[in-house]
């Protein structure tokens, strides 16, 4: 039961020892379970590496890591460490990046991944007297029934709203005095249009207290944009279908970087070439263990992610390691005219410029046989009804800015508000047509 302000103090306020500790106690179960998956088994085997030699976390390293690709190959079923029978669920990845991978859930891994998706939303100060409408996708993806099943344990009322349907969800909103809801951030700042096209204004017409937004890579203005326009706390919510979904790091009411829970899963932070780790500090790719998940535990598994981890102890007095925003997928760069540039650089341009509305999309073409990359804006109603020479002025500020950020000078072009393609899922930022990246 909560206590305070925790809702699993035990495990929360664990001192950096005891967390190293019990990841090493955790870490040994692991490794035996693993050694009953045939998939593990060759994996060990092939890379020289002994289960019961391994004495500190550092040992771990001598394992190499696995990827979406390892999961990919052949049948997801030879990772189970246990009898199918005892598996309950399984869900799939987005597959934002290709073909989506499965994961399988016994009993006990909702039950652990249930308590961590409550001691998130808890931290940010969700309680039981709070209505809790989830704006995710149930289905396959892990943003529905993750989170649904955490409010319920907490006890909050909960709508299954799911993704889309936008007016409906302002609806919602309205009829039963939503406090907490789930987002995609784009999909939030999208949904701004459409109060504003009803004449509404969230601040003043719903209840909202609290948005947990994640599943998409977004910068801090967006986030400032949100609260501001909203009136609501955004709390950064950061997790992985393979590392059961929602949960894995979160913020807390700080909004200093996102707890790692650390006594579910074994944080490391890598060179992405070298597979060497990164000092505290710096950037580099997030690869976790898994060390609550029964049915198929995962060993070092690369994100992908790129993220650092911050050198300090938070002032909420936990002591699990926060880490970064994340910054993007390292598949999310892209390279024109040498640069390589990621697409949360062109949004934190954007969102801090006054006129910008709430979409934006990066095209990238041949020319010749040049890259030509054109960012295609948004921009609010009133400028995109105004003057011609407000919209130029406009066009020119932007294109001045992100050439400086990004040290290429991209081709703005301003766009009515409501056109470019917002979708219920995950935004998709960037459309390469380029010719030499098709061919690869
Ligand atoms: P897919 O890889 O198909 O998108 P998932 O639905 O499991 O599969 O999504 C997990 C990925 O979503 C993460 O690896 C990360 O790239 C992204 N993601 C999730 N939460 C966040 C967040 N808070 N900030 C940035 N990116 C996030
Ligand atoms: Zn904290």
């Amino acid at each position: 039961m909560p206590k305070g302000d925790f809702w699993n103090p035990e495990m929360e306020l664990l001192d950096r020892g005891e967390i190293e500790a019990l990841q090493m106690k955790r870490l040994r179960e692991v490794l035996e379970r693993c050694e009953r998956s045939p998939f593990y088994r060759e994996w060990f085997r092939e890379a020289g590496f002994y289960p019961h030699k391994v004495c500190s976390l550092a040992d771990l390293r001598s394992l190499p890591p696995m990827d979406k690709d390892t999961l990919r190959g052949g049948d997801p079923r030879r990772f189970l460490t246990v009898p199918l029978e005892d598996v309950v669920r399984l869900h799939s990845s987005s597959g934002t990046t290709g073909q989506a991978t499965v994961v399988f859930h016994t009993a006990r891994d909702i039950e652990a991944w249930t308590e961590l998706v409550a001691r998130c939303m808890y931290m940010t100060g969700v309680r039981r007297s709070d209505v809790f409408q989830n704006m995710m996708g149930y289905g396959l993806f892990t943003g529905g029934l993750g989170f649904h099943y955490a409010a319920e344990r907490i006890g909050c009322l909960v709508i299954p709203a799911g993704s889309g349907n936008s007016r409906r969800q302002i609806q919602l909103m309205r009829d039963f005095g939503t406090t907490v809801i789930h987002v995609i951030p784009s999909y939030a700042l999208y949904l701004l249009d459409v109060f504003r096209e009803l004449g509404l204004d969230p601040k003043r017409d719903t209840a909202l207290r609290i948005a947990l937004i994640g599943a998409e890579p977004h910068t801090e203005s967006l986030r400032l944009r949100l609260e501001e326009s909203y009136g609501f706390k955004a709390y950064n919510s950061y997790g992985l279908s393979e590392m059961s979904g929602p949960g894995v790091a979160f913020e807390c009411p700080f909004q200093e970087g996102m707890h790692v829970w650390e006594d579910s899963f074994i944080l490391e932070v890598l060179d992405p070439d070298s597979l060497e780790p990164v000092p505290v500090g710096e950037e580099g790719e997030l690869v976790f263990t898994s060390l609550h998940r029964e049915g198929m535990p995962l060993l070092r598994y690369r994100t992908r992610d790129l993220a650092y981890v911050y050198p300090d102890t938070c002032r909420c007095g936990r002591s699990h390691r926060r880490i970064s925003r994340i910054k993007g997928r390292t598949d999310d760069m892209f390279i024109v005219k040498g640069v390589n540039i990621f697409p949360m650089q062109v949004e934190r341009v954007l969102l801090g410029i006054l006129g910008v509305g709430s979409n934006y999309q990066i095209v990238l073409d041949t020319v010749g046989s040049r890259d030509e990359m054109r960012v295609l804006v948004e921009v609010s109603g009133d400028i995109w009804h105004g003057e011609v020479r407000e919209l130029n002025r406009l066009r020119r500020r932007i294109t001045e800015q992100l050439r400086r950020e990004i040290l290429v000078t991209p081709l703005v072009e301003l766009v009515e508000p409501g056109t470019l393609p917002a979708g219920e899922g995950k935004a998709v930022r960037v459309v390469d047509k380029r010719e030499h990246v098709r061919e690869e």
